[in-house]
């Protein structure tokens, strides 16, 4: 591999283009983790329902209770990488244990399954939100290419989801090489794909890290370097040790909801306490990215229903084909959406720099604020599919795949936008629990995701397939509605929230 001249931040981040060639090393190493995150993700309930016996209520909690915590674990990936490791080294170990759970599911998936969990949790933890912060310092903090920066890294975020998404459980279930891989082990081999993958993701970041300069080094330049290593080999023994805690939470979902209670106001506090470290201008910032937070559990509750109430919507009542093109509902539900954000987050990207030349970019709030509205035409989308409903209660899948259409967009102005705008609001030193909290947004919005999923289905017992039909519409139409409301809310407080955010637009 070509070796790459060590830089400064200063030359790092005055790069010539649109983009600094350090994303592209960014984006792959990101593209592969997914791929193993979004494969296991695809493989984990089926895997439950067909190997593990379990019934598919106790499969559905499991599973959310493993996605809350994988995100959850974000925060605390965060807080060590901001206090003591640093986002390389923290990116790296989260690396190493994404590696070590992804070999054991693919060593022995059904007796070491909750270990091999365990092990892929905690390292998603620690790789996760400090890939995006290093993704943030690539640029100075005035630079208005930033927003655009994070829209493409999150293609390759999506790239690496659709791949891995799609080719993981197709080899684990049969439907594809099923005369290269023997059939009593093709889930070894599914999951054995995840930890490949993970090594590729790894050895991407390792060769091309020096081109990253200063960032992402030590938080604690100024320690002894054995009282350092210290302190890090602490934190590894230490994330060691809960991996059988996490394994005792994901097998008992009611610890988990403990858990949930109590995770997400303990960082606010932990946040208001690192503030008295910081100046009323940069407290006020993190006050505005705070709201942002809160605002983004809502859009994750309601964009998660895909992986649980939308995914049984499609299972019962959407037609084979879009536009006379044959294609499985559930296929279209999971992966549409990633396909449409590989297809437009440049575009978005692109958009966004043209209006900055002309200086009429939204700002941040009102891009959020857009991003509610797309996500409510979109429910509403998805209600209206009723009306293309037949006498068994099958309805379009093409409406349906428009409905994802349009949420994509949605998505594009608040995801990639919101990470953006955690490292513009977030002085240096809490960056990275920033990063950890908003993604531990998600992990309260794939937790709720499961609440409302089951109160959609709860009330569709024992119906006909019509019937169902009619309930989950209507519960979509009320999420649209919600969604509405809260767009238009984040409209109103626009000029309260921009008076926090000060200079960061
Ligand atoms: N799909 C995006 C990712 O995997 C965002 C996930 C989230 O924040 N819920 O990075």
């Amino acid at each position: 591999m070509e070796q790459i001249p060590v830089s400064n931040l200063e030359e790092i981040q005055n790069f010539k283009g649109k983009y600094p060639k350090q994303l592209w090393y960014l984006f792959f190493s990101e593209m592969w983790e997914r791929f193993c995150f979004y494969g296991m993700r695809g493989m984990l309930v089926v895997f439950m329902v067909s190997h593990l016996g379990m019934n598919e209520k106790v499969a559905n909690l499991q599973y959310g209770a493993t996605q809350a915590w994988v995100y959850a674990f974000t925060f605390i990936g965060g807080l060590f990488a901001d206090k003591i490791l640093g986002l390389r080294k923290s990116l790296f170990w989260g690396g190493i244990l994404m590696i070590v759970g992804s070999v054991i599911l693919s060593i022995d998936p059904k007796n070491f399954f909750f270990i091999g969990l365990g092990f892929t949790i905690v390292g998603t933890g620690f790789f996760k939100p400090n890939i995006s912060s290093m993704v943030g310092q690539l640029y100075r903090n005035d630079d208005p290419r930033r927003d655009a920066g994070f829209s493409f890294f999150y293609m390759g975020v999506n790239l690496g989801a659709l791949i891995g998404g799609y080719i993981c459980i197709a080899v684990a279930e049969g439907s594809m090489w099923q005369s290269l891989v023997p059939e009593h082990l093709r889930w070894n081999v599914g999951f054995g794909f995840a930890a490949v993958v993970m090594i590729i993701s790894l050895l991407t970041f390792t060769q091309t890290q020096k081109s990253l300069g200063p960032i992402g080094l030590t938080p604690l330049p100024d320690f002894e370097k054995s009282k350092r290593r210290l302190w890090e080999i602490l934190t590894y023994v230490g994330s060691l040790l809960i991996v059988p805690i996490i394994i005792i939470m994901v097998a008992n979902t009611e610890y988990t909801d403990y858990f949930m209670m109590v995770i997400g106001p303990a960082s606010v506090l932990y946040l208001f306490y690192e503030m008295k470290n910081f100046s009323t201008v940069e407290n006020k910032k993190l006050l505005a990215a705070l709201i942002f937070i809160i605002f983004s559990i809502f859009f994750w509750a309601f964009f998660e229903q895909s992986g649980g109430s939308l995914s049984l919507y499609a299972a019962n009542n959407l037609s084979h084909d879009v536009l006379g093109v044959p294609l499985s509902p559930n296929g279209v539900n999971n992966s549409a959406n990633s396909l449409f954000v590989i297809g437009f987050a440049a575009v978005v990207g692109l958009v966004w720099l043209w209006m900055a030349k002309r200086k009429i970019e939204p700002n941040t709030v009102v891009k959020f604020g857009l991003g509610f509205l797309f996500l409510a035409v979109g429910f509403y989308i998805f209600y209206y599919t009723k009306f293309f409903a037949n006498e068994q209660g099958i309805t379009s899948l093409g409406v349906f795949t428009f409905g994802w259409f349009v949420i994509t967009f949605g998505e594009l102005c608040l995801s990639p936008i919101g990470m953006s705008a955690m490292t513009k609001l977030s002085p240096q030193k809490t960056q990275a629990v920033i990063m950890g909290m908003w993604f531990l947004a998600s992990a309260y919005g794939q937790y709720f995701a499961g609440l409302l999923g089951a109160n959609i289905a709860e009330a569709s017992e024992n119906a006909t397939n019509l019937e169902k039909l009619v309930v989950y519409a209507d519960g979509y139409k009320q999420l649209g509605i919600y969604a509405l409301i809260a767009g238009i809310v984040l409209i109103l407080i626009s000029p309260l929230v921009k008076k926090l955010m000060q200079d960061v637009k």
